[in-house]
């Protein structure tokens, strides 16, 4: 198997936590911090675009509330995981029955909008530990990608004691030893280039490649604000260059359950 596993975080605007709330805001440009939807939204609809016109299955990891938020309709077709369901820093939540109330809410939200109950979750921030990763098989969820993995020739997803899958996103370091992950925000932020990650994904021989990114980033950057037509444009110019680049060195691009069925199947 050699997979490009495209993964996408469907949440709030340039989220950020806010002290003393269990909810995430989105980033004060004046207004305060209550959060936002727009950019996503916009994001996403950009992003659905350009995966439909180069036969992209994606995998999107959606926020309860930005679900509500949102026409779901335009996930019709790729596959759809949980998020949280207000982009809580789950790890803050105190004990196993509380985190398994907001994920089995953001379970059902899910369930609700796309007419399918979720099997992955990525946790809000990549911040998870072991007592949320006990409670997923409950919720049905079969996969996490909560978790960043040293890039290496071989990154098979790894079946954990509670059967949990692990599809991790890897990282590594540039030729100039600065690290990199497969998160393309640098990318959407001009810090990083398509070339980067090419490089990067270069170096599997087989299992899942995972890149990651967020709706919102397609059309808002954190540093610069909203973008102009023309920043979005080369944008999402250059996300297809890095997804048609990985598509060229003979990856095909699968929903992390394909690939989970994929590594169930070569296991047995
Ligand atoms: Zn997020």
């Amino acid at each position: 198997m050699r997979a490009l596993c495209v993964t996408v975080d469907l949440d709030r605007d340039v989220n950020i936590m806010v002290p003393g709330s269990v909810a995430a805001g989105s980033i004060d440009r004046g207004n305060g911090t209550d959060p936002r939807f727009s950019s996503s939204e916009k994001g996403l609809l950009l992003l659905v675009d350009l995966f439909d016109e180069i036969a992209v299955k994606a995998t999107f990891f959606a926020e309860a509330a930005t679900l509500r938020r949102i026409d779901a309709g335009m996930l019709s077709g790729y596959e759809v995981g949980v998020h949280g369901a207000d982009h809580e820093d789950i790890t803050a939540i105190e004990g196993a029955d509380n985190k398994r109330a907001i994920l089995e809410r953001a379970v059902d939200t899910v369930k609700d909008a796309v007419g399918k109950a979720p099997e992955c979750f990525r946790a809000p921030y990549m911040k998870t530990d072991e007592e949320t990763l006990d409670i997923l098989p409950e919720l049905g969820i079969r996969i996490d990608s909560s978790r960043y993995v040293g890039m290496s020739r071989s990154l098979m997803p790894e079946r954990l004691s509670n059967g949990v899958w692990e599809i991790p996103v890897p990282e590594s370091r540039d030729a100039g030893g600065k690290k990199i992950s497969a998160f393309l925000w640098p990318m959407h932020e001009s810090k990083r280039r398509p070339e980067d990650y090419l490089e990067m994904a270069s170096a599997m021989d087989e299992g899942a490649f995972v890149l990651a990114t967020h709706t919102w980033h397609i059309v808002e950057s954190r540093e610069r604000g909203l973008m102009s037509p023309g920043e979005i444009e080369s944008n999402i110019f250059n996300v297809r260059k890095v997804l048609e680049g990985i598509m060229d060195m003979g990856m095909t691009a699968l929903t992390l359950t394909d690939v989970r069925k994929a590594a169930e199947t070569q296991s047995r």
